[in-house]
């Protein structure tokens, strides 16, 4: 007989265990939520391949990815996070409460971060695996570029991110070999880093090849390209393969319910909200300039922190703001602009008049905004009228007592 499944109910899920996810879980974690972060393979994610992270601020000594992201996930274990260590296999994020479905445990939680991350593309040549990442083939220039000073590094790829990577690496190779797939003189990058690659001394283009084979004993000593006209085996000694033919984000789970770019990123905006309520996506995963550690980090943080305003909000909405026991007042003001401090007199004057009769809720919408995106106001102050728990009326000019009891 099938086992039934476990349910289990929490505040904030956190799908992937990378620095974006473990920082999400420990902002979420820090504001008492019951929060849970489920991670498919390694705790610590991308970070966790890379033998130095140099640029990683207050870590001068240029650590381990990992000896980062386990401080991380320290911490987050003192904040109270739980982990779990399986994949999601699928989500279902509409509604108040959203379903986050692993093999063995169905989770019913207010809040969904996703983190997932990406992966970079690979070329699938032979031998590429036991090269991948510190032993030779590498994703990231600006994470390696220092470690080839003065060497002979090979760029695979001719898009923006290859011929512009491939330029900074200038400042630090030897020599940069790049390889494209195209007739000589095609690039797939814009046209100013096209001219500024081909009149690069330091830049050399072997033309119409693609990788066939990796090779070398404990580290990568060679790179065998194949032209795809003549089938030429084309041997090329070098320190560190660049491979820069794109990156393949983790959003299979969330492309038939979530906005995302062509390129399958998710798109946020500065809160890192998706287009759905109580969903928020960051690091890697996210449509976004600059993908590394701290700024992974950052995202993380502003999707740990909205949670626990979203959260906040939508309880304050439900309980105090669309009350369906009395009729309600909803005083929406700006509490650095003096009229509208002014007024909370007249508020206050109303509801002591109506001994207990009223619901009366005042919003400082500089620290709670999202309550007034809710009831749809962005002029302020505002006052809204709330009947049988609905939106009766919202006044935005002239506010006056007689005014606000007119309308009760
Ligand atoms: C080789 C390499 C070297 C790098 N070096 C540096 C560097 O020196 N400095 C720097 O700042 N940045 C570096 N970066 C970039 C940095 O690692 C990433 O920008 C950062 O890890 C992004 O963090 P993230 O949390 O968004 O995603 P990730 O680190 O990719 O973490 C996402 C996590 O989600 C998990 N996941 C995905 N799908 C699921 C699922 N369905 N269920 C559960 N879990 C799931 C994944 O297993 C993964 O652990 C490097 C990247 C690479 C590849």
């Amino acid at each position: 007989m099938p086992r039934e499944k476990k349910v289990e109910n929490y505040d904030v899920v956190v799908i992937g265990g990378g620095p974006a996810g473990l920082t999400a879980a420990i902002y979420a974690g820090r504001a008492k939520l019951k929060t849970i972060l489920i991670e498919k393979a390694l705790i610590g994610g991308l970070a966790t391949y890379t033998n130095e992270i140099a640029n990683y601020p207050g870590f001068p000594e240029a650590p381990k990815g990992e000896e980062i992201t386990n401080l991380m996930k320290k911490q987050a274990e003192k904040m109270g996070v739980d982990f779990k260590l399986t994949a999601v296999k699928s989500v279902d994020l509409e509604g108040d409460i959203k379903t986050v479905e692993t093999f063995r445990t169905t989770y019913k939680t207010k809040v969904v971060i996703i983190a997932t991350g990406g992966r970079p593309r690979t070329t699938g040549a032979k031998n590429e695996e036991k090269f991948l990442f510190d032993k030779g083939i590498s994703f990231c220039a600006t994470c390696d570029a220092a470690a080839n000073t003065g060497k002979h590094v090979v760029v695979i790829g001719s898009g923006d991110t290859a011929i512009e990577e491939g330029l900074f690496l200038t400042k630090f190779a030897r020599k940069v070999t790049v390889s494209v797939i195209h007739d000589c003189g095609k690039m797939d990058c814009n046209e100013i880093a096209k001219e500024a690659a081909l009149a690069n001394p330091k830049m050399e283009f072997i033309w119409n090849t693609v990788v066939d084979s990796f090779e070398g004993e404990e580290r990568l000593e060679r790179v065998i390209l194949r032209n795809l006209k003549t089938n030429e085996l084309i041997p090329v000694e070098c320190d560190t393969c660049f491979e820069f033919i794109g990156y393949i984000p983790n959003t299979e789970l969330f492309a038939d319910q979530l906005n995302l770019t062509k390129a399958g990123y998710i798109i946020t905006n500065e809160k890192m909200e998706t287009g759905i309520e109580g969903v928020f996506a960051c690091g890697d995963v996210r449509d976004k300039w600059l993908k590394q550690v701290s700024t992974a980090v950052g995202d993380g943080a502003i999707a740990g922190f909205a949670a626990e305003k979203y959260i906040e909000e939508t309880k304050t909405f439900k309980e105090l703001i669309m009350q369906d026991k009395k009729p309600g007042i909803v005083y929406l003001y700006n509490a650095i602009d003096v009229a509208s401090r002014d007024f909370l007199s007249t508020i206050e004057k109303i509801e002591k008049e109506s001994s207990g009769k009223l619901a009366v809720a005042r919003i400082d919408v500089y620290k709670s905004k999202g309550i007034a995106d809710r009831l749809n106001v962005n002029t302020f102050p505002s006052v809204v009228i709330i009947k049988d728990g609905k939106i009766y009326q919202v006044i935005t000019e002239d506010l006056s007592e007689e005014k606000i009891l007119s309308c009760l």
